[in-house]
């Protein structure tokens, strides 16, 4: 990683020099290892998928609702192979219902060696979850390695990417990917008891004040998906505000009128999946980033 272009961003830097976006240096680094009950249904029917959380973001949204592991100064823990390929099997040992790579698009190249080993020992399935800004080539990295892509489909408005994530490309972006994950993982496969063993589940999280462009996402996610078998989407109406952020359209929660739009546009448009009880917003469904699971 001597001049890092692994990501969209493209920083060029050596990243055992100086830090890029994602604030990641070239060696692994967690923040958090253990029992996530915050997924959908279908990924963890029991509660228990086994969330590994990775420190840095090359996104870097200023909304950011873990912005304890994403911000200017992560906090993480760095691992080496062994250790990281140990953590995922212990997780299985203490029943996860699968192995949940959270945000960990920078360490990519290391994700993939460590899934090279110890996929044969997983009978879980794989879940990458991600913010929907990497590159085909870098996804292509994980080609066999991952049954269940679980990317964010963030912004349909190439300003409204800019300003929260400094990222005017994310919406061209972020539909490459989607195709990639796709063409990688196919259409979705649920066991009989709807446990999802592999596909792509979408994640949109609606914002304050921006329900129109996350009804243009659902228009993008229509085009690119006309068969609505094929994928699942889940709306989050999560969004909580956090003090770092200074944007002034986003010093509120979203209001039930604007997540109703959104829902209700995407039964219109056909798509299967899951919708969020505002009884799950707040800050407490965010874990502690305190390196349990990783020390
Ligand atoms: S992975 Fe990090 S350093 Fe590399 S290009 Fe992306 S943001 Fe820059």
């Amino acid at each position: 990683m001597s001049r890092c272009t692994l990501c969209p961003r493209a920083c060029g830097v050596d990243r055992d020099v100086s830090l890029g976006a994602c604030r990641a240096t070239s060696r692994l680094t967690l923040s958090r290892a253990a029992l996530h009950d915050g997924e959908e249904p279908c990924l963890s029917p029991k509660g228990k998928s086994g969330a590994v959380f990775f420190s840095g973001c090359a996104l870097g949204c200023v909304f950011c609702q873990n912005d304890a592991i994403s911000g200017a100064d992560p906090f993480g823990i760095e691992v080496g192979e062994e250790r990281f390929c140990e953590i995922l099997l212990d997780l299985q040992k203490q029943g996860a219902e699968n192995v949940d790579l959270v945000t960990g698009d920078h360490f990519i190249l290391q994700i993939a060696a460590a899934l090279r080993r110890v996929r044969p020992q997983l009978s879980v399935p794989v879940i990458f979850n991600c913010s929907g800004y990497e590159t085909v080539e870098q996804l292509r990295l994980l080609d066999g390695l991952v049954d269940i892509y679980l990317p964010d489909f963030k912004f349909a408005s190439e300003s409204l990417a800019a300003r929260l994530s400094r990222a005017a490309d994310y919406p061209r972006v972020a539909a490459a990917a989607l195709s990639e994950m796709h063409r990688q993982v196919g259409d979705c496969v649920f066991d009989g008891e709807g446990k999802l063993l592999s596909g792509l589940l979408i994640r949109h999280l609606v914002l304050p004040n921006h329900a129109d462009d996350s009804l243009a996402v659902l228009d993008i996610l229509d085009a690119l998906f006309p068969d609505k078998e094929s994928v699942r989407l889940s709306l989050m109406r999560q969004f909580t505000p956090m003090p770092s952020c200074r944007e002034d359209d986003l010093r509120r929660p979203l209001t039930t009128l604007e997540y109703r739009r959104v829902t209700a546009r995407a039964e219109e448009l056909g798509f299967l999946g899951y919708v969020q009880e505002k009884s799950s917003v707040g800050a407490d469904a965010i874990p502690a980033f305190d390196g349990t699971g990783v020390r």
